[in-house]
């Protein structure tokens, strides 16, 4: 059996009202447009394309909207202000220039489905995405879900990424990956190393010296930003320079200085926004070359020093994790070769989320909902000319 979703007219300057879900467990789920992923990515997508009135449906492999944020460590606090923490269509429930937790962003992405209806299907995990014909098939489990478009929207934080050597270090040593932790009593008592520099590494790192552990963190200075983010004078103009001008507008593929900076920001991470070297050094957090090895157990530096700590924490980032896209689409560094979102090898397959698909922004918040509009705008072109070629042939 196959449904097809149907749509209920929205008010002026809404995105309509849709029904929820389509099919049974079984069933087989004929869709126009199915959007993987159901974070804040796949929720813009969601609104850009029901505002043009264009049947979708959404899957996610979570349980629930906003657990990509609930998994997330337990002191984690947005380091964007609310005001630049709001989709298209609803701002942030807070005072523009508080920093939100990560419990409230994900109370903030179930409240965004349930103000513009957006349909979702959670706890569908798509394990293969193939061609039949000229429709895409969406695999999970026992569901099959066909479609004539496909929106593959999640950021690059799927999968962790571990250096190979972790399993050489000693039995003994607590390892997480930034992904599993949740806050320091997971730690034995002693010495804690964080392998990367990046806003995960600082943040933890900050957290585990409070905690009374000697950390070491190690790792390629990213840089940072030259202000207090939680100052006065950052609130309320540096933070919106460095996001809406900076990210937003400069550092996009459009410009030079964006084609130039992107690579470099891909393979290396961002600038550190939250915490600043000063504040790693007051907090007795030592820096030390990067991470290579393993000797007798216990973690090899790059300058040949053995540390002898308890912990590990790898702050090393993470793979897409698109071992389950099963289709002809060339791939650079393990992200798929794309222009802003579209995929010339496949037509009628989109990305959002990634890293820089248009601009620094475009991982953000605040930066998803242009490359959202963007996307939307060429479903709705590929179905227009789908058709007029229907309606010829016939
Ligand atoms: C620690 C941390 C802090 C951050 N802080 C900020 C901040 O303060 N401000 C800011 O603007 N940005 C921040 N970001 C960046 C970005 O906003 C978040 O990473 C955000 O979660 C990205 O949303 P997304 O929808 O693109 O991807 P995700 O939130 O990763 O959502 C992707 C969804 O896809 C689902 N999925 C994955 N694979 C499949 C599959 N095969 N089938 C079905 N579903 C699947 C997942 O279940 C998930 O729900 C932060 C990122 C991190 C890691």
């Amino acid at each position: 059996m196959i449904e097809q979703i149907e749509m209920r007219t929205a008010p002026a300057g809404e995105a309509p009202a849709r029904e929820g879900n389509v099919g049974r467990a079984s069933d087989p789920g004929r869709i126009e447009t199915l959007v993987i992923g159901g974070g804040q990515s796949g929720l813009s997508v969601g609104y850009q394309l029901a505002r043009r009135g264009l049947p979708f449906l959404i899957v996610d492999a979570n349980e629930r909207i906003g657990d990509a944020w609930r998994n997330r460590w337990d002191s984690l606090r947005l380091f964007t202000p609310a005001r630049f923490n709001g989709l298209d269509g609803l701002p942030f429930p807070a005072q523009g220039d508080a920093f939100p937790t990560k419990d409230e962003m994900a109370g903030y992405l179930e409240s965004y489905v349930e103000r513009f209806n957006l349909p979702i299907r959670t706890g569908v995990t798509i394990e293969r995405l193939s061609r039949e014909g000229d429709r895409f098939v969406a695999t999970a489990g026992n569901r099959r879900f066909e479609a004539d478009q496909v929106v593959i929207a999640m950021s690059n934080y799927q999968k962790p990424r571990v250096p190979a050597f972790a399993p050489e270090l000693d039995p003994s040593i607590v390892q997480l990956h930034s992904i599993d932790y949740r806050n320091p009593s997971q730690l034995n008592d002693g010495g804690v190393l964080l392998v990367g520099a990046g806003n995960s590494g600082s943040e933890i790192a900050m957290e585990a010296a409070r905690r009374g552990h000697d950390v070491w963190m190690s790792g390629r200075d990213t840089g940072h930003i030259p202000f207090r983010i939680e100052g006065r004078a950052g609130r309320f103009a540096l933070v919106r320079f460095v996001l809406r001008f900076l990210f937003h507008r400069v550092l996009t593929v459009d410009t030079p200085i964006g084609r130039k900076a992107r690579p470099k920001i891909l393979s290396q991470g961002g600038p550190l926004v939250r915490v600043k070297p000063d504040d790693l050094e007051s907090a007795g957090v030592k820096r030390v070359a990067r991470t290579t090895g393993a000797r007798n157990g216990r973690p090899l530096l790059e300058d040949d020093r053995v540390l002898d700590v308890a912990n590990v924490i790898w702050c090393t980032g993470f793979h897409p994790g698109f071992s389950w896209i099963d289709l002809p689409i060339r791939w650079k560094d393990g992200e798929p070769v794309h222009d802003r979102g579209l995929v010339p090898d496949v037509p009628g397959l989109y990305f959002v989320g990634l890293h820089f698909l248009y601009a620094l922004s475009s991982s953000m918040i605040h930066g998803v909902g242009r490359d959202a509009g963007r996307i939307a705008e060429a479903v709705a072109s590929r179905r227009d000319t789908a058709g007029v070629a229907e309606r010829r042939a016939a």
